[in-house]
């Protein structure tokens, strides 16, 4: 619970190029999840500010000035919004920090990543040019894409800036206007977004900033008439509501939803190396990412050293504040999102598993107050246990043994999930023999977690539909129009 008290106006949300506080929906609490204090309150969207946007964004991504300006000026635009992420990188990072607490070097890194989407989908922008058809009659045939008019961007709360970067940048070099939801726990980045975009001179109303819950902002622009399509990140029950919601208006959406994503190591791999890649993919961000590795599958005749070395690293990793150097790991984003990680790994120890490392809140008396977890490692269990099949969000690793490659990839796959994979092995044809086998947007071989924006990203099964970052990401926000001249 929130005990101090620094802010208590809450920072204004953003329509039109105007900065409002509030309306109707009382104002959310950003708390810090190291300390469970109040960092600061946060106007909330109702209705009345939802239509507003909604106007506003409309008018915007009509107006002439946007429609019909060249891709070298939206270029800078877009160049310029990186530049200012960069110039206040301390203030980002620290509001992130501050919001989900993660550890300050990658918040750090997260906003130069952030800035990286920026400059990368202006140089996509002015690198766009339409398409002619070769002729199949008298006539010629060219193809232009188009913006949709006004996308919802909806973002959750473990990695909201690159969320908010990798949606609102292609979404604009598209053309569109956007009106940005950030999650109700981490709201203060979005803002910020929203004002550099206007210092850096984005037109008002192109890009809008409305937090509010779910529940109330989320699903009123989703089901609003003026809103022409929705990106959203978030779990799969979200996603499965809100494309439900958009099939009733007939509006594209694009989703990226959970993962429950197999680490895989063969006998053959650098062990070392692989068991830092296993801890880096599950611990990092304590294990709040939509690619964590939370599923680890281990040849058989390594298993039971690996399970040591993964569970003596484990045990090493530094759990500290996020801003106390050497932090390895800070704490859970929320209390609430701690609470639900106690109860599905309390659950698996009720139903016979082995919990190997953590499986508790630390015992540093200085990390009481904050929502702190420690990392964990459960094995004795299989695939079908409800620990490895659900997803935790949390610094919670599965560890499961496999015989040969058939058995392995009938494991990996037996999922709802098909986000991201990783292999570790000496043995290259096998590494790609498996990746091809894998159900999943995304595999990592010998490596875990590189991301690069120019190359698409996104879930097979239940981990979503449409791929996010390069061009593919650029055309996600835009509709195919045929025009035909005759000869
Ligand atoms: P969430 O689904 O609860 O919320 C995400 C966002 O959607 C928030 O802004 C929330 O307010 C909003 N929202 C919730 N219900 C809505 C509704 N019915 N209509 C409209 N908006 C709604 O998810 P979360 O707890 O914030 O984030 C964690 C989840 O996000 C995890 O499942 C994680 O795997 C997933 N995630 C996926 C990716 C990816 O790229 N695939 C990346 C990060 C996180």
């Amino acid at each position: 619970m929130p005990t101090g008290t620094t802010n208590d106006t809450p920072r204004p949300l953003l329509i039109g190029g105007e900065f409002r506080p509030g309306g109707t929906a009382p104002p959310l609490d950003s708390i810090n999840p190291a300390t469970g204090q109040l960092n600061h309150r946060v106007a909330a969207a109702g209705a009345d500010e939802v239509n507003d946007a909604v106007a506003c964004a409309t008018d915007a991504a009509r107006h002439k000035a946007w429609r019909e300006m060249l891709p070298p000026q939206r270029a800078g635009l877009l160049h310029r919004i990186g530049e200012l992420m960069l110039r206040d990188s301390e203030r980002f990072a620290r509001l992130q920090m501050l919001e989900n607490g993660k550890v300050w070097a990658e918040c750090v890194a997260q906003v130069k990543s952030a800035a990286t989407t920026f400059r990368y989908y202006a140089s996509v922008c002015e690198t766009l040019v339409s398409e002619l058809t070769p002729s199949r009659g008298n006539y010629l045939s060219m193809t232009v894409h188009e913006p949709y008019g006004v996308v919802a961007a909806i973002t959750p709360w473990n990695s909201p800036m690159t969320m908010e970067a990798q949606k609102v940048a292609p979404a604009l070099a598209a053309g569109n206007a956007v009106i940005l939801k950030p999650s109700e726990i981490t709201p203060s980045t979005a803002l910020e977004l929203g004002r550099i975009a206007l210092e850096a001179g984005l037109p008002p109303g192109l890009l809008n900033v409305l937090p509010g819950t779910g529940a109330t902002v989320g699903a009123a622009l989703v089901e609003h008439p003026g809103v022409k399509m929705v990106s959203f990140t978030g779990g799969t029950a979200s996603g499965r509501r809100i494309a439900e919601a958009a099939a009733r208006k007939l509006m594209p959406v694009a989703l990226e939803l959970g993962g429950k994503s197999p680490h895989i190591l063969f006998a053959d791999a650098d062990l070392d190396a692989a068991v830092e890649g296993v801890a880096g993919g599950i611990f990092e961000g304590s294990g709040q990412s939509c690619v964590a590795g939370s599923r680890l599958f281990v040849q058989r005749s390594v298993f039971d050293r690996v399970l040591k070395m993964i569970a003596d690293k484990a045990r090493r990793l530094r759990v500290d504040l996020p801003d106390a150097s050497g932090a390895e790991m800070g704490p859970i984003a929320s209390f609430a999102q701690r609470e639900r990680i106690e109860g599905m790994v309390d659950a698996a120890r009720a139903g016979g598993a082995e919990i190997v490392a953590g499986g508790a809140r630390p015992s540093d008396a200085r990390l009481d107050a904050g929502a702190f977890y420690l990392p964990t490692v459960i094995a004795g269990i299989d695939n079908r246990a409800a620990i490895a099949q659900q997803e935790v969000f949390g610094p919670v690793l599965c560890a499961l043994p496999f015989d040969d490659e058939d058995d392995l990839i009938a494991q990996a796959n037996d999922s709802a999930y098909g986000l991201a994979s990783g292999i570790w092995t000496a043995d290259y044809k096998r590494a790609l023999r498996i990746a091809r086998a894998l159900e999943a947007g995304t595999v990592w071989i010998n490596t875990y977690k590189q991301l690069s924006i120019a190359t698409p990203f996104g879930g097979f099964k239940d981990s979503g539909l449409g791929r996010e970052k390069g061009l593919t990401g650029l055309r996600l926000y835009q509709q195919a129009k045929g025009i035909y001249l005759g000869l």
